[in-house]
């Protein structure tokens, strides 16, 4: 075999590894993202009662505005009851004071509520602090393996890049347009097996001058039928090779 099919042959080897570490890649970000959900999973509840507790805190905060107001209008209206002139006025002045003492004694009852609420909520947050402080730690390890395992991987992915460039650069322009042209069209599956004169791939008996020639290793030919390109092992014909006998069995 010539060296530019030898090289194509492990073109093709590399490039097969490198599909394969994409969808290992894939399963390093899925396993990250399986990780982080359990963990969400886990702790739900405390999830929960967390955003109860802020939502309580919020509607305190809120209640408390609403009595100090409350209690600037009860100082206004007594303030005014001072200054009354007639009975209409002094009149108005009483209902307005009882009115805002009334809404005022109906914040401080709300805002006792929520008061204890918060009290309980805190409570229960706390509770769950121990617990999750762990998973939030064993969750952190199972990342940081995760990470280590992925840099060592790409790591190693690197290594099959930099080996396929160096092929690159040893394989004329031509052939690697050529591969380049078949790869795209047939779904990164370049080159095929001659077996006992048929193209592996496709199944198409080749002609006789042209398996002649791939058997002896003169140029570089590729299949009529499906193009991809040809290249021949004397040790594959000597005992049925395993698609040989899937397609005996298809047929
Ligand atoms: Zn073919």
């Amino acid at each position: 075999m010539s060296q530019d099919l030898e090289l194509l042959v492990a073109l093709q080897e590399t490039d097969l590894q490198l599909a394969q570490c994409q969808t290992k890649t894939r399963h390093f970000a899925t396993e990250r993202e399986r990780i982080e959900a359990e963990f969400q999973h886990h702790i739900a509840t405390y999830s929960t009662a967390k955003t109860n507790l802020d939502a309580v805190r919020h509607r305190l905060r809120d209640l408390e505005i609403e009595l100090s107001h409350f209690q600037a209008q009860f100082a206004k209206y007594t303030a005014d009851l001072q200054r009354v002139r007639n009975q209409r006025e002094y009149e108005t002045a009483i209902r307005e004071i009882d009115m805002a003492k009334k809404s005022a004694a109906q914040c401080e009852t709300k805002i006792a509520e929520a008061r204890a609420e918060i009290a309980k909520l805190e409570t229960e947050v706390a509770s769950y602090a121990p617990e999750i402080e762990k998973l939030r730690a064993e969750t952190d390890l199972a990342l940081a393996e995760n990470a280590q395992a992925e840099a060592a991987y790409l790591a190693e992915v690197e290594v099959i890049r930099q080996r396929r460039q160096e092929m690159e650069t040893k394989l004329s322009k031509v052939w690697l347009n050529n591969y380049a042209r078949v790869s795209k069209l047939r779904g990164g599956h370049v080159m095929s097996q001659v077996i006992n004169g048929t193209c592996s791939a496709c199944r198409m008996r080749l002609r006789p001058q042209v398996h002649s020639l791939v058997r002896q290793g003169i140029g570089i030919h590729t299949c009529d039928n499906c193009g991809r390109i040809l290249f021949y092992r004397p040790d594959a014909e000597a005992k049925p090779s395993v698609e040989k006998v899937a397609a005996a069995t298809a047929d």
